[in-house]
């Protein structure tokens, strides 16, 4: 142990000696004020949850008319397996059938093309079906890919799924008629796919609708060169004339990300409600296209409670607390009662803001009562309740400060996390260090949060890059993007010396002051590793036993205990969980029905594309579907048609095969050596015999060509399905063949 690491464990531990008594003096402060008050104290901890559950009924799925209890009564009808296996013997029948016709156009296509030679020997020793079979099934492996998120009719036989847990069909889909005095939700996007995101709602009566959030999905690894997907608005596009507003919850990426390439397709009269910051930063985005439109921003103060008219909708947005400034909750009064789309929200005791407005909120419950009720689920699974506050992660930064004095400190958090941001400028203050922010987005949030005044900056805090790094270390803090290990994003850049500015150094002290979103882990710890090897010392959050350092996160969702709570305090007559995976959803619905013991014919699970009914009698169903889907785009915001990316995934699977022909006009035969070209299948240096092989089969090919030009296509497709068998043979893989043939 080098003496310097000698001295920084000593002062840990005598920092942790003086904040002890603090520490102690708070929790008991605390404990008093909690029994004077009667102020609810956070309960957290298994033993806690578990013996709340007890206290109340718990989601069980074993009691009578549970998930379980389905299982028992299913097992003594046989009939059914039967029936399930005569649909599939019919099935296999119609599918030969096209099969069948298949042979026939080949038949027909080989007798134009007068080919009456005799088949090259193409001396593979693998059988054709084996390759049909390799192809099948790649074919399938691609599609699944590049289709994860919903299309068509999906699978839904959950018994919240509005037909008593057996699947739609296209019949009753086709005879749906929605009644004309029902107010209809339709989730266009944000409901059960893989992936949370393309958040958007429209809630419609008769000739009037309103529009809830235009978000994006970022795509993942599985859609290669593709960046992010939004939702396909064609129903919003075939009823634009009923638009009456378009409302923002807030500002995540979720929920208005999609702006640029939607907001330009609303009519420039219909007003768009946001508050202050959530506009500003849709306004930002908006101001990056070239021809900007002129639309009606509307700012909501939504502790006003303004009540906006809409036709005969209205909406009023409702102040709730959330990882972002200005986040509501949107309240749509309908002639069948009214409805409340919780957006996204978190529960806290001990909120950095204005707590959420639970008096309005018990305000319209105790007068008006909730019909409907859209409940956000993406924490369902996260048991107890808030664990800690935001406070506590300012605490913990400001200890990282102390412990790490001598060098640079680099935050990485999300760029929406502003009041996370403040904490960063406040703590710094104290200390005498200045704050520079590095990463696009971090700069962009950074200035509408000082624009919209939802940060304060202590004075000459902030400095530019260019000029932060002139100070010495001890004096240097930075906050940046690349939290989720995003390989373009700054902290990569800064490990790997690409920074214009920062290259991390042995004295540097990087703190991760988030949780990697699911999936993007593998990551997160390839930033850590790079951060690690250059020496630097790497703080992340859940680490407390290794660093000593407290919570350096908090989740923006609320967690399961928290949804108890929420839901039952707004006694909602009607359910439907939304902005989730189809598990999230599940296990929201799940809740509902068991532990607050909403009727689960009131609870409904909807797909992206279902038209959900809230009937004048204040029923919910579904009736039918609208057309939905997802429009693709690159890092460049332009199109991705999902047929280039299913040859993206086909060609980072397989590779690409081309061949250049050159022929005689009127011999038809090969004029010269043919070009062979092998992109990301095999290394032609390496692969002599086969290339050779394949030169061979060529020159037999062309020989004594009978094919007059119109024929050409008919000597591509053989010389492609012949190529495609010789490769497959030598190497099981089969590559896009691409044949070239000029005429000279
Ligand atoms: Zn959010
Ligand atoms: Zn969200």
């Amino acid at each position: 142990m080098n003496l310097k690491e000698q001295e920084r464990r000593k002062k840990l531990m005598q920092s942790q000696a003086e904040r002890m008594p603090a520490i102690k003096k708070r929790f008991e402060e605390q404990q008093k004020a909690a029994s004077t008050a009667e102020i609810k104290t956070v309960e957290t901890g298994a033993a806690v949850i578990f013996e709340e559950a007890q206290k109340r009924h718990f989601n069980s799925n074993f009691k009578p008319g549970g998930k379980d209890a389905k299982l028992v009564s299913r097992a003594s009808s046989k009939t059914g397996t039967k029936k399930a296996q005569a649909g599939s013997a019919t099935r296999a029948q119609a599918a030969t059938k096209p099969r069948a016709s298949q042979t026939a156009t080949s038949g027909t296509k080989t007798t134009k093309a007068k080919v009456a030679k005799a088949p090259i020997n193409l001396a593979v020793s693998t059988r054709k079906g084996d390759m049909v079979h390799h192809q099948k099934m790649l074919s399938q492996d691609v599609n699944a890919q590049a289709s994860q998120h919903i299309i068509g009719v999906p699978v839904n036989k959950s018994r919240y799924n509005g037909y008593n847990g057996t699947q739609v069909t296209k019949s009753q889909l086709n005879s749906a008629r929605t009644d004309k005095d029902s107010v209809l939700i339709i989730p266009i996007g944000g409901t059960g796919e893989f992936g949370i995101g393309k958040n958007m709602t429209i809630i419609q009566y008769k000739n009037d609708a309103i529009v809830i959030d235009m978000g994006v999905l970022f795509a993942g690894d599985d859609y290669p060169g593709v960046n992010y997907m939004i939702p396909d608005i064609k129903y919003l596009e075939d009823n634009m004339n009923k638009v009456k507003a378009v409302c923002f919850t807030h500002a995540h990426l979720d929920h208005i990300g999609a702006c640029r390439h939607i907001l330009p397709k609303i009519p420039t009269t219909v007003p768009i409600y946001g508050t202050d910051f959530t506009l500003g930063m849709i306004k930002k985005q908006m101001s990056e296209l070239t021809d900007e439109p002129d639309l009606n921003y509307i700012t909501v103060d939504p502790l006003k409670h303004e009540i906006l008219k809409c036709g005969e909708l209205s909406v009023e947005f409702i102040h709730t607390l959330h990882s972002i400034p200005g986040n509501c909750a949107i309240v749509v009064r309908t002639p069948n009662g009214v409805i409340y789309v919780s957006g996204d929200w978190r529960a806290e005791a001990n909120p950095m803001g204005v707590q959420t407005d639970y008096e309005r909120i018990d305000e319209i419950v105790k007068n008006e009562g909730i019909t409907l009720m859209l409940n956000e689920s993406t924490n369902i699974d996260s048991p107890g309740h808030h664990p800690h506050s935001e406070f506590d992660v300012g605490e913990s930064l400001g200890a990282v400060m102390d412990h790490y004095a001598s060098g640079r400190i680099i935050v990485s958090c999300f760029s929406s996390q502003v009041s996370r941001i403040g904490m960063v400028l406040e703590e710094a203050a104290k200390r005498g260090r200045k704050v520079a922010f590095a990463g696009y987005s971090m700069i962009n949030n950074v200035e509408v949060a000082l624009r919209t005044r939802e940060i304060k900056v202590p004075k000459d805090t902030i400095m530019k890059m260019e000029d932060i790094i002139k100070l010495p270390d001890d004096r240097v803090t930075i906050v940046c993007t690349g939290s989720q290990g995003e390989m373009n994003a700054v902290l990569n850049r800064m490990v790997s010396g690409a920074h214009k500015y920062v290259k991390v150094k042995s004295t540097d002290t990087i703190v991760f002051s988030s949780n990697p979103i699911p999936g993007n882990e593998p990551h997160v710890v390839n930033t850590v590793d790079g951060l690690l090897r250059e020496g630097a010392q790497v703080i992340q959050n859940g680490k407390t036993h290794m660093t000593n350092i407290g919570p350096l996160h908090l989740s923006g969702h609320a967690y399961y205990e928290d949804h108890v709570d929420f839901v039952t305090r707004l006694k909602p007559l009607n359910y439907m969980p939304y902005h989730g995976e189809f598990y999230m959803m599940e296990h929201n619905a799940e809740m509902a029905e068991n532990v607050i013991g909403i009727p689960r014919e009131r609870i409904i699970i909807a797909d992206d594309g279902d038209v959900v009914e809230l009937t004048k009698d204040h029923k919910i169903k579904k009736t039918g579907r609208v057309h939905v889907g997802n429009r693709l785009y690159d890092d460049a915001d332009m199109p991705v048609h999902e047929a280039v990316v299913k040859d993206r995934i086909h060609i980072s699977r397989e590779g690409i095969f081309v061949l250049v022909l050159t022929l005689n006009k009127k011999t038809g035969r090969l004029l010269k050596t043919p070009d062979i070209v092998s992109r990301a299948f095999i290394y032609l240096d390496n692969s002599e015999e086969l290339i050779g092989k394949i030169r061979h089969y060529l020159r037999l090919k062309t020989d004594k060509n009978t094919y007059s030009d119109s024929d050409v296509k008919t000597l591509k497709e053989e010389i492609k399905e012949d190529v495609t068998r010789i490769l497959y043979d030598a190497t099981g893989h089969t590559p896009i063949v691409i044949p070239v043939i000029n005429k000279v």
